[in-house]
């Protein structure tokens, strides 16, 4: 079925028995569940960048989202 890359943000695919992800747009292939702590890496990864801008309030950077290119 078609998911939402979490590297490109294009349309990849997640196999029917849920034991891998691959896109075409991108190099992205991992399997479901190398795909899960990728998500969960990006999102705590994500909470920290949020973390820092609340402990900082000197000067605005928009550099965060440069990563996943
Ligand atoms: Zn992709």
């Amino acid at each position: 079925m078609k998911i939402k890359c979490p590297k490109c943000e294009k349309n990849a695919e997640l196999s029917m028995d849920f034991s891998f992800v691959k896109c075409e747009n991108c190099d992205f292939d991992m399997s479901y569940g190398e795909y899960v702590k990728f998500i969960a890496h990006n999102e705590k990864k994500y909470s920290d960048i949020l973390g820092d801008y609340t402990g900082s309030t000197e000067g605005q950077s928009s550099g965060s989202l440069d990563e996943w290119d």
